[in-house]
């Protein structure tokens, strides 16, 4: 009753688990007894700070940050920082509870959490954006650890943020440690992290798809954004026999009735730091139109691949995308379907992976960075890429076991049942506190 309208992002999430897992609340006295699902509807913690930087132009400028560590029942919180005029406390708590089940999913040892600042790194020099990274870490150093919680990228924090920040937080500790992951190869960043989500979506997809005896070969794909996610999402995609048909940004979208060949999309992977680069200018090169302020749903195509945002998919999306012949869905970024449009998309029998399982490539690739980072060694990227496949399919397998083993299993049913259950035993095996 007394919460504040920023929880209501954060209440929608939990509701859906607590009608995914009700009835294996009611089995098992202990989850009732230590109130687990009361817990969980709270962060463990929501820190707020305040971040002071000079711009090129020598004037202060001042943002505010965040982190919410939300559980760190199976492991020390892990999540994302997102850097985006967008950010507040509400989406965060919200992400860092998604996190929570996702990272549960991994099967590796990681708690949830999530941060990131109402910064706008739009139209910011490099230098800029340096010093706004040390800025930030100089307040939130305080918060994490290599054992306690440790950040990686999300929108807006990519492998030079990344940099950054870790550079900062070495400074500061006198400290080289695992305390960040999605860092340079140089000091002590993995294979594959970099490709780790994007390349983890079509494997789930693929693992969608064989489970019913099918595969990706001549689909074609409508995908969104053109980040970290999108391009690497287009790029497995496109190896893997599909066709690329789009990429979007916050401007408008790319249509390519033929396809994106991977050495197109390669050159926009290149160009994700450059400030000047605009995802337009290779509609003439690749043989594709650019359509400004649109959304790439009302391209006729198999699957929709949304690797961009939250809300970017509404009913009427949906309803477009079915008009066109599309049937399946699967989320490669966080929450990318409004309410209505999930129900719109269950309404119509669409195939849906939803994100909390199919995007958990990049921070398993973070696990794994982590275990590279404790042991001192490299791993060759054969070996990660295995490691990789070995776990979305794992993950694949456990949602079929708890989402019913049909040809359609309702995979965010048995995503939500089969990572409670993880987060709930560890739990119940610490005792009440
Ligand atoms: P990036 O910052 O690399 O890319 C984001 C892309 O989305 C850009 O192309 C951006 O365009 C576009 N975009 C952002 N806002 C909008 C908008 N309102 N409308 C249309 N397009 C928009 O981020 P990532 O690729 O890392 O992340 C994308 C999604 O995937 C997020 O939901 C994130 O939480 C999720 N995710 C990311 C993981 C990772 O490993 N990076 C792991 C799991 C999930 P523009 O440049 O114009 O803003």
């Amino acid at each position: 009753g007394k919460r504040h309208a920023a929880d209501s992002m954060f209440l929608r999430g939990f509701s859906d688990l607590v009608e995914s897992v009700v009835d294996i609340v009611n089995q098992r006295t202990e989850y009732v007894e230590s109130g687990i699902l009361e817990r969980l509807a709270e962060p463990d913690r929501v820190v707020s700070f305040r971040i002071v930087w000079l711009d090129d132009a020598g004037e202060v400028q001042v943002n505010r940050g965040y982190r919410v560590q939300h559980s760190n029942a199976i492991g020390p919180y892990k999540g994302g920082l997102r850097f985006a005029p967008s950010v507040e406390e509400g989406i965060l708590r919200r992400l860092a509870f998604e996190q929570t089940l996702k990272n549960a999913l991994t099967g590796l040892p990681m708690g949830g959490a999530k941060g990131g600042a109402d910064f706008d790194p739009k139209d910011r020099s490099k230098a800029e954006i340096m010093r706004f990274c040390q800025a930030f870490i100089t307040e939130l150093h305080k918060e994490i650890g290599p054992h306690r919680d440790i950040p990686a990228g999300d929108i807006g924090v990519g492998e030079r943020e990344i940099g950054y920040m870790f550079g900062q937080y070495k400074r500061i500790t006198e400290t080289f440690s695992g305390v960040m992951t999605g860092k340079g190869l140089e000091f002590g960043g993995s294979c594959l992290r970099r490709e780790a989500t994007g390349f983890g979506v079509i494997y789930f997809l693929e693992a969608m798809l064989k489970h019913r005896g099918e595969a990706i070969d001549g689909r074609s794909a409508a995908i969104s954004g053109a980040g970290n996610v999108a391009t690497h999402a287009a790029k497995r995609f496109a190896q893997t026999g599909g066709k690329v048909l789009t990429l979007s940004d916050s401007r408008g979208f790319l249509h390519v009735p033929e396809g994106l060949s991977e050495e197109w999309i390669d050159q926009i992977v290149a160009a994700h730091d450059d400030p000047g680069f605009r995802l337009e200018t290779m509609a003439a090169k690749v043989g594709g139109s650019w359509h400004p302020g649109d959304t790439p749903w009302r391209v006729a195509c198999d699957i929709a691949l949304p690797c961009a945002t939250e809300n970017e998919i509404n009913a009427a999306a949906v309803a477009s995308l079915v008009d066109n012949g599309c049937t399946i869905v699967v989320e490669g970024a966080n929450l990318p379907l409004t309410t209505e449009a999930r129900e719109a998309v269950r309404a119509a029998g669409l195939l849906y992976g939803p994100g909390k399982v199919a995007n958990i490539g990049g921070v398993a690739m973070s696990g794994l960075e982590l275990s590279q980072n404790a042991a001192r060694l490299h791993w060759s990227e054969e070996d990660l890429a295995q490691d990789l496949r070995r776990i979305i399919e794992e993950a694949h397998t456990l949602c079929v076991a708890h989402g019913g083993d049909d040809k359609q299993p309702d995979y965010e049913r048995g995503a939500n049942r089969a990572s409670f259950i993880r987060v709930a035993e560890a739990m119940t095996a610490f005792g009440i506190l």
